[in-house]
């Protein structure tokens, strides 16, 4: 299981300054189980986002966002709903919205932060990886996360070092900030990397106490 929190309401409608219309995008694995990102989350937003002005092309609660073949078959039926929107509001982990933005031409806002729970949990198939650092990022990097597709983690764009795409510390990879430079780009949102991102605060990638009882308790269940 993947643990999450909403982003401050604040910061969520920031994020979504300049954007009148929105589609929004809850998970029923494990924001859910957060309280973040299911049903009852995604009604509530619609409603204070409505408040605030915004407005609801169509919201949609998938199984698993994680899973792009899923939210690609799932979201068909919804496509005009989609396109109406200025972007999406995904309400569940940094692995969900990176898995959106790769699955859906759209800006895609993350609505959570993921946080740590200290490693007691399994690793997705698929290949977007978070670091649950507990202040998501990917508002600013198209989706994609610096902390894991960069391999120095850089938050602020590209070291230089790289070569015909490729990692200069990992050539068999490719570097994570040129493709953050092609996703922004796709998106006509190059203007997003003038942005300073001040220097993470990484004890919040410490999982507090609560959340890490919280989690061992839910593992002697199922053992
Ligand atoms: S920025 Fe990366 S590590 Fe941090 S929550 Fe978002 S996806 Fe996870
Ligand atoms: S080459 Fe790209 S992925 Fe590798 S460390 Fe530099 S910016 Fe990060």
């Amino acid at each position: 299981m993947i643990v999450s929190e909403q982003k401050p309401w604040e910061e969520i409608l920031g994020g979504l300054d300049g954007d009148n219309s929105i589609f929004i995008l809850g998970c029923n694995g494990c924001a859910e189980a957060s309280g973040t990102g299911g049903p009852v989350q995604v009604k509530e937003m619609k409603s204070k986002l409505e408040a605030a002005g915004k407005k609801i092309t169509g919201t949609m609660v998938i199984d698993f966002l994680c899973e792009k073949a899923l939210v690609k078959s799932r979201l068909r039926p919804k496509t005009k709903d989609v396109e109406a929107a200025d972007s999406i509001l995904v309400m569940t982990c940094g692995i969900g919205v990176q898995a959106v933005s790769a699955a859906v031409n759209k800006v895609c806002h993350p609505a959570c932060n993921t946080i740590s729970l200290g490693g007691s949990r399994g690793e997705w198939k698929g290949k977007e990886r978070c670091l649950e650092c507990g202040d998501c990022l990917l508002d600013y990097t198209g989706g994609i996360c610096p902390l894991t597709a960069c391999t120095k983690g850089l938050i602020n764009g590209a070291c230089g070092g790289a070569s015909n795409g490729k990692c200069e510390l990992a050539p068999e990879k490719d570097c994570g900030w040129e493709l953050i430079y092609e996703r922004l780009k796709g998106l006509n949102q190059l203007d997003k990397l003038s942005r300073f991102i001040a220097p993470k605060d990484y004890s919040k990638m410490m999982p507090d106490v609560k959340t890490m009882a919280t989690s061992l308790w839910a593992l002697e269940q199922t053992s």
